[in-house]
């Protein structure tokens, strides 16, 4: 296993603990990424040491604000399982339904979690429009989280509805959050959500600077909404 330092120092800076084990469950996944991206589109980011900021650290940021304990979780356009898979193993107590609407992503995903002895995930291919009309996912989750899918309008018409009241959607996002803030406020309002607080961070070790936006969950979502495949992102509420 080559040395994580670049990992663990960011994570040490973060006030996030981990254990051996977690770590080598994560060069696995390295492996296994790096592997796959030979013959499916899975990531830009190959080089290791940027796997581990920017895929991984990345991820697991969101715990150095919310421990996410016995959790239920939904990742919102998981892609290669960022940042569901990282934070199902800093969170084994949680639950995490990670969705996609490109199947194969999908089955990466569900090799990577066999091959981790990873329990208590599951992958769910669907359109965020579709499947938040389902009963078992209307209303259902404590947290969704999304990262790099779409502008904060579109995505919080996608993954409110998933949110029982008083939980959060937390969006990773880079830059530009403010102006994001100012284009969504419509969106989340008529969703039933409320921002609660923007977390700025640069990822220690690098320059990357990151925000955090948690909406929480005020009021159920009217029945209409998200609005049929595509219609969220053409046409931000
Ligand atoms: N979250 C990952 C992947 C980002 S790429 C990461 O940060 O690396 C965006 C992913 O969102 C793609 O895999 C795409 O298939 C998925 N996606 C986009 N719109 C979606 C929708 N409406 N429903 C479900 N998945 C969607």
């Amino acid at each position: 296993m080559k040395d994580m330092h670049v990992l663990t120092d960011c994570l040490d800076a973060l006030k996030i603990s981990y254990t051996d084990q977690q770590l080598e469950q994560l060069y696995r996944y390295y492996e296994m990424l790096v592997e796959k991206n030979k013959v499916m589109n899975l990531t830009a980011i190959t080089d290791f040491d940027e796997v581990m900021i920017k895929h991984f650290a990345d991820s697991l940021a969101l715990l150095a604000y919310t421990p996410l304990r016995e959790k239920k979780i939904l990742d919102l356009g998981t892609g290669a399982g960022f940042p569901g898979v990282p934070l199902k193993i800093f969170c084994p107590d949680s639950e995490f339904i990670l969705v996609d609407s490109i199947n194969k992503k999908l089955n990466f995903i569900a090799d990577v979690c066999e091959e981790l002895g990873l329990n208590g995930i599951s992958v769910c291919h669907s359109r965020a429009e579709d499947l938040a009309h389902s009963p078992e996912f209307r209303e259902q989750f404590d947290f969704v989280v999304s990262r790099a899918v779409a502008n904060l309008a579109t995505l919080s018409e996608l993954t409110l509805g998933f949110i029982k009241k008083g939980g959060y959607f937390v969006s990773y996002k880079s830059v530009a959050a403010e102006e994001e803030l100012e284009q969504a406020k419509n969106a989340i309002k008529i969703m039933g959500g409320k921002v609660q607080k923007v977390e700025g961070l640069v990822l220690p070790g690098s320059d990357l600077d990151r925000a955090l936006i948690f909406i929480k969950k005020g009021v159920n979502t009217p029945k209409q909404y998200p609005r049929k495949a595509g219609m969220p992102s053409k046409n931000p509420l």
